[in-house]
């Protein structure tokens, strides 16, 4: 049965492919395809795990002392019960021979399914049934962790061509991940992974997830409510980024209409590719330098290819996610943040310190729910200088870095005077560090990043004591309009357009090219073309967003007349209702 679901659009274009549904609690098992050669020995790899843990539970059956409640004796009974059921092992069995998928993947995937059978079922008895289920796979997964594979990853999966079969049986199928939610960290590790597009039931258009998936640059839809539920394993979905709606097996018609839709896009990339060398100078010779925000090292191939002229926002944070809570040392930042610097070839790197909390736990078990309100609670600045060794510890990376090429240090999320003391403060011992242990170390350029409207209505410290500064809009927009930026229910409130946004945003820009500071904006609305022409109008010549973006937003610049545009963005920002007056100008 076709039907459509609608959500947000987060990241452009348009996927097509067989959905593989992920739970959020197995976003970190891997997924990756093997060699149809290996498939008996994948099998294999799995019957052995299934067996162990059969082995281990008949042991503890066995052992089990004679007060021992006959629940817990029957307990064992249905676990082994399933471990043997036919279902599991056949499904198991069908997604890898017959789909090439992993043991781990495979196993989950056929948990994805029999876990929704049991959902449906009418006895309560027996719908419970469905955890002790949870409890063995997590035990077949556990065993397969341990024990080594015969069979291993590739080191980066590539996605699939788009132009499989499509509904037919093809190997040879793109895949469209489907999730209840992603953390940043799980999405961070599907970076390199063959899905060709992402949908998840929840999340907000500048939630982390949806930033990652954008920075991946595939098709993606977030806060498509029941989405997880509604979809099957194995259903044909498009994903369509650009309206923010999934079409789930849709009829020969529609896909064919998609098909074109995303052939139009490619030709579209294509043509904007050409733009790759030519200056961002607007109409009236207004240069305006694009950068590119990059969440890893290796992210800066894609920013070096769409001609971004330096790093605006190296997200750090990624560093530091998705490791058990084992921050990286001195070292290992050093040398990422040095292959950052050899891989944007002398243009200059925009460190920002680590921005942890909130909608980016360090892991993705121990997200902040503990925490009433974590968008308001100790997140970025605020846990660097709760935690003075870490702190300095990314300090220290960061300045022995800038020993080896062009390097601004940028600080999220200042509000108070206070914390810009401390801040500088820290960055002094950091390089006295340095010194008393002979270590070499290189200047940097200090940016604030603006994203508190505390700090957007009293710049003055800011302006007297960084160098730059840099607009995190998604910030700014969440904390001006007190919506929480990860939560599809306020999804609608999100108004880059409010006239409250927009004019500390124009206060912002105006004030700090008073006083001869440079300003970027590198939040989203950095990177959305319907928002250039007003961000230009504004006086803003730094513009830093995904390396995706680049080239769309360059040749709304080419087209741009910046003198004109200033009145009309007077007026637009005067207005009761600047998205109205905006669609106006065409
Ligand atoms: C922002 O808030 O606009 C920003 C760029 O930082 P982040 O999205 O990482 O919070
Ligand atoms: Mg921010």
């Amino acid at each position: 049965m076709s039907f459509s679901i609608h959500g947000l659009a987060v990241s452009r274009g348009i996927a097509i492919g067989r959905a593989v549904l992920v739970a959020s609690s197995r976003a970190d098992v891997a997924h990756y395809f093997i060699d149809p050669t290996q498939a008996e020995q994948e099998v294999q790899r799995i019957r052995v795990a299934r067996d162990a843990v059969v082995a281990e539970i008949t042991r503890v059956q066995r052992e089990l002392p004679k007060e021992a409640p006959p629940e817990l004796a029957a307990l064992l009974d249905v676990h082994l019960m399933l471990l043997e059921d036919e279902q599991l092992s056949s499904g198991v069995k069908h997604w890898i021979t017959d789909r090439q998928y992993n043991a781990e993947w495979a196993i989950t995937t056929q948990y994805e399914i029999l876990a929704r059978q049991f959902d449906e079922m009418q006895d309560p008895y027996l719908r419970e049934r469905k955890a002790d289920l949870e409890q063995v796979v997590e035990r077949v997964l556990r065993f397969l962790k341990g024990a080594a594979s015969p069979v291993q990853p590739p080191a980066a999966v590539t996605g699939r061509t788009q132009q499989g079969e499509l509904l037919g049986d093809s190997l040879d199928v793109p895949l469209v991940l489907v999730a209840h939610d992603l953390s940043p960290a799980d999405m961070l590790q599907f970076k390199q992974s063959l899905f060709v597009g992402f949908a998840t039931d929840v999340g907000g258009r500048t939630s982390h997830t949806a930033i990652v998936a954008r920075s991946m640059d595939i098709p993606a839809v977030v806060g498509a409510r029941s989405a997880s539920a509604l979809i099957e394993q194995d259903d044909w979905v498009i994903i369509d980024g650009d309206a923010g709606v999934l079409i789930v097996n849709p009829s020969p018609i529609i896909l064919a209409e998609y098909g074109f839709k995303q052939r139009q896009g490619e030709l579209e990339r294509e043509r904007l590719s050409r733009l790759r060398h030519t200056p961002a100078v607007t109409l009236d010779g207004q240069k305006v330098e694009l950068l590119a925000n990059i969440e890893l090292p290796e992210d800066t191939a894609a920013a070096v290819n769409a001609g971004a002229v330096g790093v605006g926002l190296f997200r750090s944070e990624f560093l530091f996610m998705g490791r058990g809570g084992q921050l990286p040392d001195e070292e290992e930042q050093y040398q990422a943040y040095v292959r950052a610097i050899e891989g944007m070839q002398g243009l200059p790197v925009t460190i920002r310190t680590v921005d942890i909390g909130a909608d980016k736990p360090l892991d993705r078990g121990a997200r902040q729910d503990d925490h009433l309100n974590p968008a308001l609670g100790l997140r970025a600045i605020r846990w660097s200088l709760a935690d003075p060794p870490m702190f300095l510890t990314q300090l220290r990376a960061i300045l022995r870095a800038a020993a080896r090429g062009q390097v601004n240090l940028l600080v999220p999320m200042l509000a108070h005077a206070r914390e810009i003391r401390q801040t500088i403060a820290m960055i002094d011992h950091a390089r006295a560090q340095l010194d008393n242990k002979g270590m070499a170390h290189g200047p940097v350029k200090l940016g604030a990043m603006i994203e508190v409207p505390a700090a957007a209505l009293s710049l003055k410290p800011f302006l007297r004591h960084f160098d730059f500064l840099s607009v995190g809009t998604n910030d700014l927009i969440q904390y001006t309009l007190a919506i929480d930026r990860a939560d599809e229910a306020v999804a609608h409130l999100y108004d880059p357009l409010h006239p409250a946004v927009l004019r500390l945003l124009a206060d912002t820009i105006a004030e700090s090219h008073a006083r001869g500071k440079p300003v970027s904006v590198c939040g989203e609305m950095a990177g959305d073309v319907a928002m250039t022409r007003l961000l230009l109008g504004l006086g803003l010549r730094s513009f830093s967003m995904h390396p995706s973006q680049i080239l769309a937003v360059k040749q709304q610049v080419l087209r741009a007349d910046a003198g004109k545009l200033q009145a009309w963005a007077e007026q637009v920002i005067a207005s009761d209702d600047p998205a109205q007056a905006l669609l106006a100008a065409g």
